[in-house]
């Protein structure tokens, strides 16, 4: 009787640094293959096992630069000292071939997005205490003293705007948020808002069309 949209459904994940966003993510992608995670842009240096084309497109600051002149970012911020940013063109296609999109970004990206397409759907993924947090941040060893600090002050900043986001998953177990993620898209996907068309297909049902509203439409995300 009805179907829901072809373009799949936008999601943006944010958490502060070491609150677990990609190895939640990592479960989480496995369980729903229809997720499409986008590679973000950074000219932040590359850590030990990093690839580019992967892990993220490593440019320079000149380079990002030039992207968002050309008006090829999505959003994108700067965060402890270097950009980060989504290409729009990649998340377009995949939204656009049916494809559950997943943006992993912190909350200065997050909130462009919500200005552009308030219909995404907002996560917010924190650690189960500040004093974990820093436990998780230290244990990474990616950063220096002075940068894991500027990171942890950064996350309480963070942590303030939770109300701006749709959902809450504390991350204290990372197989039960992935479990909880889930939860949430599943969802989401069942809301409302995502039927695209209401149609009479057996005799039963074309038998009452007058009793129909066909009118119980949703436009497709605006990018
Ligand atoms: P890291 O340097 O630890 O890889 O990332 C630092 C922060 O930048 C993390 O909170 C991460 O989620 C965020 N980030 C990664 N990619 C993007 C992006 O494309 N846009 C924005 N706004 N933030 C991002």
């Amino acid at each position: 009787m009805i179907r829901t949209k072809k373009q799949g459904l936008l999601m943006v994940l944010s958490g502060p640094s070491g609150s677990g966003k990609n190895t939640v993510c990592d479960i989480a992608k496995k369980a729903m293959p229809n997720i499409w995670e986008s590679i973000s842009m950074t000219s932040r240096k590359p850590r030990r096992g990093e690839e580019d084309g992967k892990d993220y497109y490593f440019v320079s600051e000149e380079e990002f630069e030039e992207n968002i002149k050309e008006g090829k970012m999505l959003e994108y911020a700067k965060f402890a000292g270097n950009y980060y940013g989504t290409p729009r063109d990649s998340v377009k296609k995949m939204l656009d071939s049916g494809k559950d999109v997943l943006l992993v970004i912190e909350i200065q990206g997050a909130l462009q997005i919500k200005e552009k397409v308030p219909q995404a759907l907002f996560i917010f993924l924190l650690p189960p205490s500040m004093k974990e947090l820093k436990r998780r941040l230290r244990l990474r060893k990616t950063e220096t003293e002075e940068k894991l600090m500027e990171r942890f002050e950064t996350a309480y900043k963070e942590i303030n705007e939770l109300p701006k986001y749709n959902y809450v998953i504390v991350n204290d177990k990372a197989e039960e948020a992935a479990l909880k993620l889930e939860a949430i898209v599943n969802a989401e996907k069942c809301r409302v808002d995502r039927i695209e068309e209401v149609f009479l297909d057996t005799d039963e049902e074309k038998l009452h069309e007058e009793l129909v509203d066909k009118d119980l439409v949703n436009k497709p995300l605006d990018l």
